[in-house]
């Protein structure tokens, strides 16, 4: 095992994760937060959040001495080799990336080096705008520490691709690692290091400058999010044409190895903590340097006009939906998260609500969260069974596993007159046939 103690700040599903993913192999992580009751939460070994897996493996971290969360970023950097920043990267209310946090734990560093006398490596794992790290990062810890980048300390800017839902596995096995250097003698200690961590199960490494680094990102998520939009757009006419069924389009476009299957199931849309911001934060990049992404733009706009769709097709099934019960299965923004931010459930509640709908709504993990915007406007039942009582329909929104078990018959003896929007394509319309049925995509001789 390399000398190398890790020190992360911020704690939320990118820190926890990546501390977690370390202390898993025998690498010794504090992590720091200003928050006592996170950080008490994450040393008795519970996480502030669900993600699967993570309980068991921060359990066995905290018991085994690898990973402890402390209140002090300065402590916890003095008593290690490099620190990840994985703070938030939240939009501001035009869209465009709000970096206080970025800035802060950088002041923050910056105070913590100033005492320090061994090398350090600062590496930016929090999603940024090109010249973030450059023009944000290095002069606030350079300010605040009294000392040179790629002399006194090292800086990378190494951006992050895990998915909530399979953010361990994720970690554990990347598709790639990204390396943007300030220099090579910083490059060269973090890729040492993961060459550790993963030994002979080293992942494709790219080694670049901090703002191609940067530019990964956005470029990754940018793309990935038009992909799912596309396929919505073709959703969206293939509803509108008697017969045709996005399902096919897509399984039959994702056979040709130029396009790929993955990121073409169509649905309601796309929300999350990263999605959305980033896309916006990269339009507005774009829009400072006068340059126009209409391919960015025309995403989102779909996006923002996808989830009206659940409401359409209820409308087709039982006519208006005021004063009628609808139940609403899935909160979270995916599943096995119970992370509802930008949740594409809680613009369809709200516009539910609008029209004078009652809504019930079931979901395994993020109830919770939801009551937090919500309150409450709707009401929450923890069993599928009577969240589906008496409700004059049902919108599948989150597809999550418990959802898919779920047979015509279930819906059959659960609701009184049962109609069904499927808005993420998960059963097959043919065996919904004794049910009103309708879904994303899916063209009929009525609509
Ligand atoms: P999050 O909101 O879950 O957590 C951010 C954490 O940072 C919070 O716990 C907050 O309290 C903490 N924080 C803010 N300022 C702090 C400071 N000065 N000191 C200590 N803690 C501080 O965010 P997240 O989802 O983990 O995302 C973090 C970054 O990683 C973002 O830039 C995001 O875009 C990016 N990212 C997220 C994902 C994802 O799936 N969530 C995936 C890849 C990249």
């Amino acid at each position: 095992m390399t000398p190398y103690r890790i020190s992360i700040v911020g704690t939320g599903y990118v820190g926890l994760c990546t501390a977690v993913g370390f202390a898993s192999k025998g690498y010794n992580v504090l992590t720091s937060t200003h928050d006592p009751k996170k950080a008490s939460l994450i040393n008795k070994g519970t996480p502030p959040f669900h993600e699967p897996h993570l309980e068991e493996m921060l359990q066995k971290a905290v018991k085994n001495g690898y990973l402890r969360c402390m209140l002090d970023h300065e402590e916890a950097i003095l008593n290690t080799d490099i620190t990840f920043i994985a703070v938030g990267t939240p939009s501001k209310p035009n869209g465009s990336i709000d970096l206080r946090y970025i800035e802060g734990s950088a002041c923050e560093i910056g105070g913590a080096l100033k005492k320090k006398e061994t090398s350090h490596l600062v590496v930016v794992k929090s999603t940024v705008v090109p010249g973030t790290t450059k023009n944000v990062v290095k002069p606030a810890i350079e300010k605040h520490s009294g000392k040179r980048c790629s002399i006194d300390f090292g800086l990378c800017m190494n951006p992050e691709f895990l998915r909530e839902g399979s953010a361990l596995q994720d970690t554990l096995h990347p598709d790639r690692i990204i390396i943007g250097e300030y220099d090579k003698k910083s490059g060269d200690v973090l890729e040492a290091l993961y060459r550790e961590f993963y030994e002979g199960d080293m992942p494709p490494l790219i080694r670049t400058n901090l703002p191609t680094a940067e530019f990964i990102k956005y470029a990754n998520n940018a793309f990935l999010a038009m992909k799912v939009s596309f396929i919505n757009s073709v959703a969206n006419l293939c509803q509108k044409t008697p017969e045709a069924d996005v399902k096919a389009v897509a399984q039959a476009i994702g056979l040709d190895k130029r396009i790929g299957s993955l990121f073409l199931n169509a649905g309601l849309g796309w929300g999350g903590s990263c999605w959305p911001k980033d896309l916006n934060a990269l339009l507005s990049y774009s829009k400072d340097l006068d340059i126009d992404l209409p391919l960015v733009d025309a995403t989102l706009k779909v996006n923002h006009n996808q989830p009206h769709i659940a409401l359409s097709l209820a409308r087709s099934l039982i006519g208006e939906l005021k004063g009628k019960r609808i139940a609403v299965l899935g909160l979270s923004f995916k599943p096995n998260t119970d992370d509802v931010r930008e949740a594409v459930s809680i613009k369809i509640i709200n516009k539910l609500l609008n029209e004078g709908a009652e809504v019930v709504t079931h979901d395994p993990q993020a109830i919770d969260n939801a009551k937090a915007v919500l309150g409450n406007r709707v009401q929450y039942e923890r069993n599928v069974r009577n969240c589906l009582k008496d409700a004059d329909c049902c919108i599948i929104v989150t597809e999550w596993d418990e959802y898919r078990a779920l047979r015509p018959q279930d819906f059959r003896s659960y609701m009184k007159n049962p109609a069904i929007v499927d808005g993420r394509r998960i059963y097959d319309p043919k065996a919904f046939k004794s049910v009103k049925f309708a879904a994303v995509g899916l063209g009929t001789t009525d609509s």
